[in-house]
């Protein structure tokens, strides 16, 4: 039994130092960032100083910066921007999180999925069919590709398929949760009209996130009451929160990002153990790792992972603890191996001996799971 190992950081990722000592801080901070006094304008220039960095992180002007509540209501924000925008038809990859995917599909709105090609990537030739169709119900295209799956790690061709949307004369959305804090997230660089980020899996608090939208895109006041963020979100903001999600922000952006060698190492030797990578042909993060075995169900390995101090999830994160097959994974084609598949993800905290110990505890209970089936052949 090793001294505990955390690959989860797709799940959501330890709060950084750097982030705890800022929340710490605000604790102190009484005013209401909305009050004229003192107190308030304090509140109010810590609130803007943490929306400056989260504005750096994404490239756009602060003003672009809307805080939400996390990931979750940041997608939803978009989809129903959209929708209020004009949109009739909503066009989302096979692979999207499932707030994405439940948003639009309760939006009332035609909902179609992009299928993804066997190696997790959207397939380009089907968006291309896709927008060359027009709807029969009109309005703007709007497209939600996000930047890196959070199952498998696979970056997507973001930028190609804003070529595409924008000629079509749409609207790209790119949820940015997993990608940001692990790769470049500006709205330029992936090609986005409107991005999702979420501090806590970066190494900020769990509860808030933000939507940053580029300045032709119109985002709609969805949460009546008061003025707060530019009236496009009302209620008094999560200072406390934003301060601790704008010191995780500078932190990641000014940390070496360590590469994916020890990854890498690890996905070797449970490969040569028998384990499939999956999405080992496209381009991941560099610290994600999605593997499959058969007759190894994903919980099996969860279980006995966490058994032997090594702390992974199976499937997506938000839907860790129930028990059911990847949607993701049968999207690419995986069949029965999608119930099979299992998510190593490291971020700030990570040793590279953290996947060396994973990847041996994980061949190590593959080995005692076979030896148990098969006495004979052990
Ligand atoms: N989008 C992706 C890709 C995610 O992985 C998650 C969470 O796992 C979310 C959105 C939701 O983010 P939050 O937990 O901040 O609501």
């Amino acid at each position: 039994m090793n001294a505990g190992v955390y690959l989860d950081h797709c799940a959501t990722s330890p709060l950084r130092p750097e982030a705890r000592a800022a929340m710490a801080a605000a604790f102190d901070v009484t005013g209401n960032p909305s009050s004229v006094h003192a107190s308030g304008r304090a509140a109010r220039a810590l609130l803007e100083e943490a929306r400056a960095r989260v504005a750096i992180l994404a490239g756009a002007p602060s003003a672009a910066v809307t805080f939400t509540s996390g990931g979750t209501e940041a997608n939803v924000l978009a989809i129903r921007s959209a929708v209020a925008a004009g949109a009739r038809r909503l066009l989302i990859s096979a692979i999207e999180h499932d707030c994405v995917r439940e948003a639009a599909l309760a939006s009332g709105v035609e909902t179609v999925e992009v299928p993804v090609r066997p190696e997790g990537i959207i397939d380009l030739g089907a968006l291309q069919a896709l927008l060359d169709a027009p709807s029969a119900a009109g309005g703007p295209v709007f497209l939600a590709l996000m930047a890196a799956n959070n199952e498998t790690g696979v970056i997507q061709p973001t930028r190609e398929a804003a070529e595409r949307v924008r000629a079509a004369g749409g609207w790209l959305h790119v949820d940015a949760v997993q990608a940001a804090g692990r790769t470049p997230v500006e709205l330029d660089v992936l090609g986005a009209d409107s991005l999702a980020l979420s501090a806590h899996k970066l190494g900020g608090p769990q509860g808030i996130g933000a939507l940053v939208a580029a300045a032709r895109t119109r985002i709609v006041r969805d949460i009546p009451g008061g003025g707060q963020e530019h009236g496009r979100r009302a209620g008094t903001q999560n200072l406390i929160g934003a301060a601790g999600f704008g010191a995780a922000v500078e932190a990641a952006l000014a940390s070496p990002r360590p590469g994916p060698g020890a990854r890498d190492a690890a996905a070797a030797a449970v490969a040569a153990a028998g384990a499939v990578v999956v999405g080992a042909a496209a381009p991941r993060l560099d610290d994600v790792l999605c593997i499959a075995i058969r007759d190894l169900p994903s919980e099996i390995q969860v279980m006995g992972l966490d058994l032997s101090g090594v702390q992974v999830s199976a499937g997506a994160a938000c839907s860790s603890g129930k028990v059911r097959p990847s949607r993701v994974l049968e999207a690419m084609g995986l069949g029965d191996l999608a119930g099979c598949a299992i998510r190593l993800s490291g971020g700030w905290s990570t040793r590279p001996e953290d996947w060396r110990i994973a990847a041996e505890t994980w061949i190590d209970l593959k080995t005692r799971r076979q030896s148990r089936r098969h006495p004979a052949a052990a």
